[in-house]
């Protein structure tokens, strides 16, 4: 999507040999109408599924998740952190260990926000190992819910979770694909 490699080009920045900063339009400062284009782009890609329900996991994917789930019409959930938790009969519970901040995080999410048989679209900021989709996946499986789509905002194919997800079959869409980071540039994938 060019608006969102033009915007990576000018704002990205390119931290060691794999993290893309995006603090400034995407994960920390937020650009609505960035986000607004985001949303209406995965809605377009995902038109022809039948979405009961946008699913991501706090913070880094709510901005462009309730921008999905707008263009959608449908409602956002988004599971939330914690960093212990006794499991609890009210919530579905799965461990993401976290690439950016090397430490497993729990996330939840209360049962009485995802059912049987629903059609969920997962969406996130950035797919690098696939830890976090992988942590809603078994979340909506706990709740038989059905996966129908994965929307990422930023895909590092250099890293393993596009293969992983293709492997399983998940229908992904990303919106900008990174092949390298060279010099501290980024590289485009198509
Ligand atoms: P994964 O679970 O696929 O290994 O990593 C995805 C998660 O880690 C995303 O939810 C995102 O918050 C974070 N992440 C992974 N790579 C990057 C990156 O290059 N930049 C930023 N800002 N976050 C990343």
């Amino acid at each position: 999507m060019k608006i969102l490699e033009d915007r990576i080009k000018q704002d990205g920045r390119v931290l060691g040999e794999d993290v893309l900063k995006v603090d400034n339009f995407l994960n920390h400062q937020v650009d609505p109408e960035l986000m607004q284009a985001l949303g209406e782009e995965f809605a377009r890609l995902f038109a022809d599924e039948k979405v009961d329900k946008v699913l991501t996991v706090e913070s880094s994917g709510i901005a462009p998740a309730v921008f999905a789930a707008l263009a959608l019409h449908v409602p956002m959930v988004f599971a939330r952190k914690k960093k212990s938790i006794t499991l609890s009969a009210e919530s579905y519970v799965a461990d993401v260990y976290s690439f950016t901040k090397q430490e497993t995080n729990h996330v939840m999410i209360d049962k009485r926000f995802l059912h049987e048989g629903e059609r969920v679209l997962l969406i996130d900021d950035f797919l690098a190992n696939g830890q976090a989709v992988t942590g809603l996946m078994e979340i909506a499986e706990a709740a038989q819910a059905e996966v129908i789509g994965v929307g990422i905002v930023v895909e590092k194919t250099f890293q393993k979770g596009r293969a992983m997800l293709d492997d399983q079959g998940v229908h992904v869409e990303s919106l900008a694909r990174i092949a390298a980071f060279e010099n501290g540039q980024v590289v485009f994938a198509d």
